[in-house]
């Protein structure tokens, strides 16, 4: 840890693209780092970087996150080290073929990742943060959590789970001063898109924004105390009008009787 750390931040997927761009700015935030990800070479030179141009200390933990004794390594280091004090979960694949051109071990290894790797890490990393007054965990969704149409469907509904478990967390959690965020990018010209199975080259240049955007707007958004950001939304009023549908529907989602136009049935029986 270094003298005036404003204490540790542990990244998910930090070896390129969104998670590398989170690493850069919290460093320039004054926090140390773990940076973690599979590609030992890419992390030791982005934290040997950071070191340098922060003086921030940026420690790099190798762990595959689609298996199991990958996320137990995380966990612990999550559970062990008392200076963390927020968590990116970045780490993430996408898939855009569709269910009958898809693989089933493919989706499975993305849920994997995209659900199992982050429940575990946040469940980690939660206690300590309330023990220690508080702290911040930024997940990292996708549009697609709120347009499943979009893309593969399986990739979208990992992306719903992210955003349902983030506003659950918050809800939760923010009488412990825990800070839960969670960001829903659309198209960001990263590796994902080539990995996915379509280079972002081929997506209208119109719907594609820079990484470097992308982050400094969610940390603008996290400043701003927003529990969900959308960096490309213009305006924040059509997420809010979204948001108070679904929450005028709460109080009607569970009652003893159906729905009058569910019983057709009995009155015909009648
Ligand atoms: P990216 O450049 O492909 O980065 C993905 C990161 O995750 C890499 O650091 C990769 O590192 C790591 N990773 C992948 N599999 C892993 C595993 N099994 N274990 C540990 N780390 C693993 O893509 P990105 O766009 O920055 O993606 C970051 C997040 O943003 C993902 O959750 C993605 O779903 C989300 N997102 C992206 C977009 C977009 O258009 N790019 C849009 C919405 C949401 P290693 O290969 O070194 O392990």
């Amino acid at each position: 840890m270094s003298a005036t750390t404003k204490g540790t931040f542990v990244i998910t997927g930090a070896s390129s693209g969104i998670g590398a761009l989170y690493a850069d700015r919290l460093a320039r935030r004054g926090h140390d780092l773990v940076l973690v990800a599979r590609s030992e070479d890419r992390l030791r030179a982005l934290a040997n970087r950071l070191e340098q141009e922060t003086g921030r200390h940026v420690g790099v933990l190798v762990a595959d996150l689609g298996d199991k004794a990958g996320v137990a390594k995380v966990e612990a280091a999550l559970k062990a080290d008392k200076s963390i004090i927020g968590l990116v979960n970045n780490a993430g694949l996408g898939a855009t073929a569709p269910l009958l051109q898809s693989s089933v071990e493919a989706m499975e290894a993305m849920i994997d990742l995209n659900v199992t790797a982050l429940t575990r890490l946040t469940y980690a990393v939660a206690p300590g943060l309330v023990e220690r007054g508080g702290g911040t965990i930024i997940n990292i969704a996708s549009v697609v959590a709120i347009a499943p149409e979009l893309l593969n469907g399986v990739y979208g509904g990992s992306k719903a789970f992210v955003l349902a478990f983030s506003q659950s967390l918050q809800h939760e959690l923010a009488d412990k001063n825990i800070r839960v965020q969670a960001v829903l990018p659309g198209a960001t010209a990263t590796d994902f898109w080539a990995i996915a199975g379509k280079p972002v080259e081929q997506l209208p240049q119109a719907i594609v924004m820079s990484a470097e955007d992308m982050v400094d707007a969610s940390l603008a958004g996290l400043d701003q105390g927003e529990v969900v950001t959308i960096p490309a939304l213009p305006e924040v009023a059509d997420w809010n009008a979204y948001e108070n549908a679904r929450m005028a529907l709460a109080p009607q989602l569970s009652r003893n009787q159906p729905a009058v136009r569910y019983r057709v049935r009995k009155i015909d029986a009648a």
